[in-house]
């Protein structure tokens, strides 16, 4: 038998098709070797390398898997048994060898790919669009980072095979907008990003703002909105860095998300805006001793009567005379940690007004104040809260704590202990933002909350359809037949407002009656139109 050692050695000397030809090449004078084929059908796959005049009859086909290799001669010359099983030899090596290259292959390509989507994934997306950079003029481009609003509720209510189902509909959405010029990625979860001729801006942005996909709702199909958020820029090829590339237009999505905006351009305003907000990092003990950061009042309103049922307390920070707003500088605070005394001042600033109130004779109304997750790792945040409230003399009864839905199970448990105790000691909770989490509807299965505030991002459009009526009203009536209150934020028309009662949901916070509102315009508001405890 030959030794294939050395024709084994020259072709793994590297992974390319180079090492064939190099093996080949060797064994050219002993085994009159002309010419190699693979060849398959089904797969479409041709490779050959000829390496002299051949006899068109070939010696040898072997087949590996759907592959077949054909071994011809360069002459008419007569093999024995042992050379022609050496010949076999050659070609199951061959054949090893190239399956092997093409796994590889096929595994870098998967590298590159979201498994569920089967469109490029991060890596392959920032490839393809290096790609592109250098194929065309990308001043013609916009990059956007897209983020689904509110998916995980889509998981909860339709369970997540039907999720994993809507995730690759908006991916085939994309993928069918799309021109061989424009690329897409999907970035696992429910985060998308794009580059598209700028010229398609409009087109794109109705298409990921609002698209319409078939989900399985207990055996019947129902159609769901899915609604992008969205932060994009216009490329610029005079920026060299790749930032705008992804995470430019990232960082406006997650504006956006924080400020329940739509869509959000990246402008250097933007950015400069994103690194002030940064600065209070900085200075935020300076800040809050100097009572910097101030408290606003947003009523909550009985739909049908119009008079106020309870109020919330949200912040500003007076940055030097320019009013910024929470969604700036709350994300930096929940960074570093210490957001837990941002909310603990406002708690304390809303039970001292509650405590003069009651001493002017008001009807006071449940008024509540946020609390971040971030708080919950704050050790006996509980008691602390209890102790405000006690300091003013405030009834527990009047105070409510909004917090967020969770994002992990450890979370859930502690956020699931807070609640408790906050029940245990009279006072009200009340899911924010309800259905942007992940957690939505095991909130209200296992925490003994009071109420959910359905996040205003569910009604925020100018039409509401039978896809949102199938959403919020599964909320609604679940949260009803757990004797939990519900409450819709961000109520700007009265279509919406009308909406909302139709659905069972009797009461409304949002622009259509009041903004956030400084201490004496609320005071004011509050004495001209009453309370329901009126
Ligand atoms: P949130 O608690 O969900 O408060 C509702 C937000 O929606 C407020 O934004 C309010 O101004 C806005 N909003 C109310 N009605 C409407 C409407 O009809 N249309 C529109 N477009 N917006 C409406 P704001 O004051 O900017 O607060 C943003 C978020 O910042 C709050 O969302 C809350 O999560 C957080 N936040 C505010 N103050 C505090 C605080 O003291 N502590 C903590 N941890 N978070 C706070
Ligand atoms: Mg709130
Ligand atoms: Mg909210």
């Amino acid at each position: 038998m030959y030794d294939f050692i050395k024709f084994i050695e020259i072709l793994n000397k590297d992974d390319k098709q180079d090492s064939i030809k190099n093996a080949l090449n060797s064994i050219k004078d002993v085994f009159h070797f002309a010419k190699i084929v693979a060849d398959s059908q089904a797969r479409q796959y041709y490779y050959e390398y000829v390496a002299d005049e051949f006899n068109p009859n070939y010696v040898m086909k072997h087949t590996n898997r759907d592959i077949d290799y054909y071994f011809y001669q360069k002459d008419d010359y007569i093999f024995n048994d042992d050379e022609l099983k050496d010949i076999k030899m050659i070609l199951s090596i061959i054949s090893l060898h190239h399956e092997c290259f093409l796994l590889t292959k096929k595994a870098k390509e998967n590298e590159l790919i979201s498994p569920n989507t089967k469109i490029p994934n991060a890596q392959g997306y920032l490839i393809n669009v290096n790609k592109l950079a250098e194929r065309f003029n990308i001043n013609e481009y916009n990059s956007y980072y897209i983020n689904i609003r509110g998916f995980g509720l889509i998981n909860k209510i339709f369970g997540s095979k039907e999720g994993d189902k809507a995730i690759i509909s908006y991916a085939k959405a994309l993928e069918n907008f799309i021109d061989e010029d424009e690329v897409i990625g999907h970035l696992g979860g429910d985060n998308f990003t794009a580059t598209i001729k700028r010229s398609k801006h409009q087109a794109f942005i109705d298409l990921v703002t609002m698209c319409p996909i078939k989900v399985n709702n207990q055996g019947k199909e129902a159609k769901v909105n899915l609604i992008g958020i969205v932060g994009y820029i216009e490329l610029d090829s005079l920026k060299s860095d790749h930032a705008q590339f992804l995470s430019e237009p990232s960082m406006a999505c997650q504006y956006a998300r924080n400020t329940k905006k739509i869509v959000v351009k990246v402008t250097p305003e933007l950015l400069d805006m994103i690194n002030d907000a940064k600065q209070v990092e900085r200075t935020f003990k300076e800040e809050l001793i100097k009572g910097n950061f101030v408290v606003y009042y947003q009523p909550k309103f009985d739909i049908k009567s119009g008079k106020i049922v309870g109020v919330e307390a949200l912040t500003r920070w007076n940055n030097n005379g320019k009013l910024i707003p929470p969604g700036m500088f709350i994300p930096v605070l929940e960074h570093n940690g210490e957001i837990v005394d941002l909310d603990l001042y406002v708690l304390e600033t809303l039970c001292k007004d509650i405590h003069n109130y009651r001493n002017q004779g008001y009807n006071i109304v449940p008024a509540s104040c946020n609390i971040s997750r971030r708080d919950l790792e704050v050790k006996d945040i509980e008691n602390k809260i209890i102790n405000i409230i006690r300091k003013y003399n405030v009834f527990t009864r009047d105070i409510v704590i909004e917090v967020t839905e969770t994002t992990n199970l450890e979370e859930n448990a502690r956020l699931s202990k807070f609640i408790e105790v906050m029940h245990e000691n009279g006072i009200m909770t009340s899911v924010d933002d309800f259905g942007t989490g992940y957690s939505s509807l095991s909130v209200l299965r296992d925490f003994k909350v009071n109420e959910i505030k359905i996040d205003r991002s569910f009604i925020n459009r100018d039409i509401l359809n039978n896809s949102d009526e199938i959403i919020i009203g599964s909320i609604i009536d679940m949260a009803k037949r757990l004797n939990i209150d519900v409450i819709c934020e961000g109520v700007e028309n009265t279509e919406q407002a009308e909406f909302l009662l139709r659905l069972g949901c009797k009461n409304a916070q949002g622009f259509l009656y009041s903004k956030p509102l400084p201490k004496l315009e609320f005071e004011a508001l509050m004495r001209k139109i009453g309370t329901v405890y009126d």
